[in-house]
């Protein structure tokens, strides 16, 4: 097994030297906008923003599988993986399994171990608690304008190759004028980080190897999670819908547009787990990262890149079934919807501490539901687990109230 991996990774290591040689060096700019609903960044003034997606592939309608917080959410995006795999649940990074779903640049270092990486960010707990992320340099600074202003000093340094910023002020307004399209507060944030890309932008096309062709920078933006009232962190549309683009020589120009209502497009939404996925298939010339079976990521990749022998443009539906859970909150009876699944499955329900509580053999088929009936179960945070025959498993937030 060991020697397997060794040989995959030395093939993949030699058709990477050999394609790199003629081509332009692959680099990726990654900018992080937290807490910025998918409705808000379509009826704000965001010019840039407008165009830049415009010139390609974007989608209004990701669909949030996970979690919708930050330390999670973040971690799913950077490791291509969903949070039963990375085991991070909380803004506390407790759990976490870095070790053997390692951050995206991680990854990248096996196949290309000179890549120069770096992370700026105000939100401490993403510098602080993450291992084994594969940065670089780490930076943490303490306003948005100021990871602009870190941004632009990176983005001058011609060895750099992977940069990932995250923006964190529009969360910042949610929670504190509340989420949502008639806040004046959240809209007005929105709109400023519209400039606050602009002049990344700015930094990153004034590189000289952007101008002369010799660096292929692939551009990604997305969010974390919506919002609704002051938070987030639950199941709302509010909360679950998000948007994300991918712009540069390896994607498409196309919008891609799921009815979220409709459970079977929805199945087929955009998902967090695939942008890692797509950073890679970037990075790394004539290399599958689905392919790459140790690196078992959930994600795929948006790029249709003619190096490589990957075409497609999809997303986890297939792989991986999801569950939700109504209502919820609930008061201790609630049900549990299983998608996507067949055969025997275990569906159990697990306080914060990992202790399991109830736990239920059933045999489910494409649509099915678990009831939970008066459970009563204290009043708390808890989640529903399902895991199946393959021992794949999917996991939920509840909260009993
Ligand atoms: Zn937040």
């Amino acid at each position: 097994m060991k020697t397997l991996k060794l040989l995959s990774l030395l093939y993949a290591f030699l058709a990477f030297i050999q394609l790199n040689a003629q081509t332009p060096e692959r680099k990726v700019l990654f900018i992080g906008i937290d807490g910025v609903r998918s409705d808000a960044l379509q009826q704000g003034r965001t010019p840039n923003l407008d165009t830049l997606f415009r010139s390609g592939l974007y989608t209004y309608t990701s669909w949030h599988l996970g979690i919708t917080v930050s330390g999670p959410s973040w971690s799913t995006m950077l490791t291509g993986v969903w949070e039963n795999k990375h085991g991070v649940t909380n803004n506390n990074y407790t759990n976490s399994n870095y070790n053997d779903y390692p951050y995206f640049i991680t990854r990248v270092k096996e196949i290309r171990p000179t890549l120069k990486a770096v992370q700026i960010t105000s939100w401490g707990p993403m510098s602080a608690l993450v291992y084994n992320d594969g940065w670089d340099s780490k930076i943490l600074v303490n306003t948005d304008a100021d990871v602009v202003a870190a941004a632009q000093i990176q983005l001058l340094d011609p060895d750099l190759d992977v940069l990932f910023t995250h923006i964190d002020d529009v969360d910042a307004a949610g929670h504190g004028n509340g989420f949502s399209t008639i806040i004046p507060a959240y809209m007005n944030q929105v709109q400023t980080v519209d400039g606050q890309v602009r002049q990344i932008l700015s930094y990153l096309r004034a590189r000289p190897g952007y101008i002369n062709g010799t660096e292929d920078w692939l551009i990604l933006l997305t969010t974390d999670h919506g919002g609704i009232g002051f938070g987030h962190g639950g199941n709302t549309t509010q909360e679950k819908e998000i948007w994300w683009a991918a712009i540069g020589s390896t994607v498409p120009t196309q919008q891609i547009s799921v009815n979220i209502s409709n459970p079977n497009e929805w199945l087929n939404a955009p998902v967090l787990a695939d942008i890692a996925v797509t950073a890679l298939d970037h990075l790394l010339i004539g290399v599958d990262p689905e392919a790459q079976v140790d690196w078992d990521l959930d994600g795929k990749s948006w790029c249709i890149d003619p190096l490589d022998t990957v075409t497609n443009v999809s997303n986890l539906g297939a792989q991986m079934y999801n569950i939700r859970v109504f209502p919820n909150p609930s008061k201790g009876s609630f049900k549990v919807l299983i998608d996507n699944a067949e055969g025997k499955i275990i569906c159990s329900i697990t306080d914060i501490t990992g202790r399991e509580i109830i736990s239920k053999e059933v045999s489910v088929n494409a649509n099915s539901f678990i009831d939970f009936e008066e459970t009563q179960l204290p009043k708390g945070i808890y989640f529903v687990k399902v895991t199946d025959e393959q021992n794949k498993s999917q996991t939920q937030k509840i909260i009993i109230n």
